[in-house]
């Protein structure tokens, strides 16, 4: 049935309403309806009206909490309201090259379990790589006794171009296939809704939720395993760009017609500092033997090997000319370096300081603090349960309403 511009906005604000008061109570983790509407600055009747559907949606419940001094001359228990924390099961995963590494949350974000699938291909056509998250799924459901059919979301964080809002992946370096619209294969391939993001930002989500970024409005999280990534928190929001793909600044360019990056481009950055274009360096050299990854470099570097010290502190220049890019665009309070179970050593050392600092215009100011954070892989995926509760969060409030209708 075809709804009239004006019920529809009523419907949008209610909806609108709804999702604010459940934020609310996720944020302060329980709390009456009377300090919500004051909080909110609405009415008691509204916040009552919103409570009751999210209470029918299984979303929140009530629980009872000290006795008033005041107002409760018997002792009556104040009724709180909470988030029904173990209603719904998100399953948050973060796709890598070898691995896949999976957490399953409750509403309220407490992990469930957790899982590492191997994967034997790091590209895979769009089927494909639906077939191996479901089958990392089930693997990991399968350790609690649930099925994935007992799932209400799923999140997956992937390196590339993501435009999240339409689960459409312009480009990934884990898929063979460029312009893939994501939604059918999802569809086809799991029982839940599903959703993808670009990897970075689900870790500058996850780092503004629970990681170096509580309480900063302006930071950049600039991530480093195989690629370069970046997430850009503006104003305490994530920004996303006009097509939704966020920021590449693996491929800005920091050198003219310069290596070949993994895009199809040449100079990005990313050709300088993956850890591909490292270990492509000293292939170059004639000393691929043995050398698997950019540890194994630094190895090599400790141990006195030129070619190694000269390739890190190449990768470490490029770094530093692109960090102070970074800063004389946006002037964040904080960049947070953030990378799981790589070394990064060579892209935070004093050399690579000073490269920053000679290319930011403004050299009367400090320099925004430059933060590193080791997390392992399981924090990604936990960024990406983050964006997945988010989004059932929104389902269920549309649902409320479509069930109303
Ligand atoms: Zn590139």
């Amino acid at each position: 049935m075809l709804k009239s511009k004006a019920s529809q906005n009523s419907l949008d604000q209610r909806n609108a309403t709804r999702l604010r008061v459940l934020e609310h109570i996720r944020t302060k983790g329980s709390i009456s309806r009377i300090d919500i509407a004051s909080a909110l600055q609405t009415s008691p009747a509204t916040v009552t009206a919103a409570t009751a559907d999210l209470i029918s949606a299984g979303l929140v419940r009530e629980t009872e909490g000290e006795a008033h001094s005041r107002s409760a001359k018997r002792g009556r228990p104040r009724v709180l309201l909470q988030l029904d924390g173990p209603s719904y099961l998100v399953a948050g995963l973060k796709v890598a090259r070898q691995v896949i590494s999976v957490i399953l949350v409750d509403f309220e974000g407490n992990e469930v379990t957790s899982h590492m699938y191997a994967l034997q291909d790091a590209r895979m056509s769009p089927r494909d790589f639906v077939r191996t998250v479901r089958l990392a799924l089930e693997e990991t459901c399968a350790k609690i006794d649930r099925t994935i059919d007992g799932l209400s979301g799923v999140s997956i964080g992937i390196a590339g171009l993501v435009d999240a809002e339409r689960n459409f992946v312009h480009w990934s370096s884990s898929i063979t296939e460029r312009n893939v619209n994501f939604a059918a294969f999802l569809d086809e391939g799991l029982p839940c809704p599903a959703f993808i993001e670009n990897d970075a930002n689900l870790v500058a989500k996850a780092e503004q939720l629970f990681g170096l970024g509580k309480g900063l409005s302006n930071f950049l999280v600039v991530t480093i395993e195989h690629g370069v990534g970046l997430g850009i928190v503006l104003d305490g929001k994530l920004f996303r760009g006009n097509h939704g793909c966020g920021a590449e600044f693996g491929h800005a360019k920091v050198q003219l017609d310069g290596a070949l990056c993994q895009c199809g481009q040449r100079g990005c950055l990313e050709a300088y500092v993956g850890d591909y274009a490292l270990i492509r360096e000293m292939t170059v050299a004639g000393q691929s033997s043995a050398l698997e990854t950019v540890s194994d470099i630094h190895d090599r570097a400790h141990a006195g090997d030129q070619r190694a010290i000269s390739v890190l502190a190449r990768a470490g220049q490029m770094f530093g000319l692109g960090l102070s890019n970074l800063i004389n665009l946006f002037a964040p309070d904080c960049i947070i370096l953030s990378g799981a179970q790589v070394s990064f050593e060579h892209l935070c050392s004093d050399d690579v300081m000073a490269r920053i600092r000679n290319g930011v215009v403004n050299v009367d100011t400090a320099l925004p603090e430059i933060k590193v954070h080791h997390w392992g892989d399981l924090m990604w995926a936990k960024g990406a349960a983050a964006y997945g509760i988010e989004q059932v969060s929104i389902l269920k409030v549309q649902e409320i309403a479509a069930n109303a209708s």
